[in-house]
């Protein structure tokens, strides 16, 4: 683990990395406009800047990376990708977070690469609502991705399901019961603000006391599983013994214990999914620094990381401000949450 420190004294451990801005989606709640301001693509890092990146980035401590976009399926190449990262020492933990719209093309390559294990991103069961949602069709591909992911071995299987009042929180135990089936943790994720202009609406969370509730009207109880990593998800087993997640980031935020950041395609370094600036590290890699000089500039600035976006939006949410416009957001697309990836 890291021996460098935030102002919290929270150390750096897991690094997101975001391999483009793209999506192959328009899931309403994330990517609402039709159109976007897009990186440009001379801007996006390549397979080499990130793995010299990533290096760099586990020398001072992190030991977990998560391939994140937009959808990074849609990076071409993705598999020697993979083996460049699976291959830098030091990597304990190889994930990559997906829709899953590609995944049945993709499992066996990434897999053979190195990947250790793939979160797949499903919402709801019903290829209506599936529709409805991302404005896309293609909710069988999802489910043949999930497929091709068990069968393929990709091991530690996890669907995260953003759960919506009015749009799937009836789904609650028909998405654990499918997670049973492909032998996948199911995790509900709390809707969030999350800085776009997505029109989050507070009354439409289904909050993780909610959720908890619904489930052990249906399932008659619940345990709490004893935490041993710092996941965002909390996990929950069920009498029959399987376990489920939930992502409480909107009333229940876990900031204290939060040592994720985010790279976005281009190079920008987050500290937080909320955070309004980051440190450009595309510059410095293009302009000759040594590695020694960027372990200075990343640990420096996580020494003075004091965000806590998501408790700082809790306790600010009354205002009732779109957090970033529409304006802003087409000034510079960073401030997206398919730029900073989720
Ligand atoms: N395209 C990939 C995918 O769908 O998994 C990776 C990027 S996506 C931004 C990562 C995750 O963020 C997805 O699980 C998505 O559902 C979640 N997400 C996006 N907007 C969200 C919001 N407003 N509240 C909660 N989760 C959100």
């Amino acid at each position: 683990m890291s021996s460098v420190r935030d102002v919290f004294d929270r150390p750096m451990g897991a690094l997101r990395i975001s391999l483009t801005d793209r999506c192959n989606l328009r899931c309403r709640y994330c990517m609402p406009e039709e159109e976007y301001a897009w990186l440009p693509r001379q801007d996006l890092l390549t397979f080499e800047e990130i793995e010299r990146i990533t290096e760099v980035f586990v020398s001072v401590g992190v030991d977990k990376i998560r391939l994140t976009g937009g959808e990074p399926l849609l990076r071409r190449d993705l598999p020697e990708l993979v083996r460049r990262l699976a291959g830098v020492p030091g990597v304990k933990d190889l994930a990559m977070t997906t829709n899953g719209v590609l995944l049945a093309r993709h499992a066996e390559p990434l897999r053979e690469a190195g990947l250790h294990r793939v979160t797949v991103s499903l919402d709801t069961l019903r290829p209506d609502r599936f529709a409805e949602m991302t404005r896309r069709g293609t909710h069988d591909e999802v489910l043949a991705g999930i497929a091709a992911a068990v069968a393929t071995g990709l091991t530690d299987l996890k669907i995260d399901t953003v759960m919506m009042r009015g749009y799937n929180d009836d789904e609650l135990a028909d998405l654990i019961e499918f997670g049973r089936t492909v032998s996948a943790e199911v995790r509900f994720i709390e809707y969030m603000d999350v800085g776009g202009a997505t029109r989050w609406q507070p009354e439409k969370v289904l909050s993780r006391a909610e959720i908890l509730q619904e489930i052990s009207s249906r399932y008659g109880s619940y345990e709490e599983v004893r935490r041993t990593d710092s996941a965002p998800a909390d996990r929950f087993r069920l009498p029959d013994g399987t376990v489920f997640g939930i992502i409480s980031s909107t009333t229940q935020p876990f900031c204290a214990s939060c040592d994720r950041s985010r790279l976005t395609a281009d190079g920008m370094w987050l500290r937080c999914l909320y955070a309004i600036t980051g440190t450009d590290l595309r510059t410095p890699l293009r302009s000759g620094a040594t590695d020694d000089e960027l372990r200075t500039l990343i640990t420096g600035t996580w020494q003075r990381r004091a965000d806590r976006g998501a408790v700082d939006r809790l306790s600010g949410r009354a205002d009732g401000q779109v957090f970033v416009s529409l304006e802003s957001l087409k000034r510079d697309p960073h401030l997206e949450m398919h730029t900073r990836g989720g």
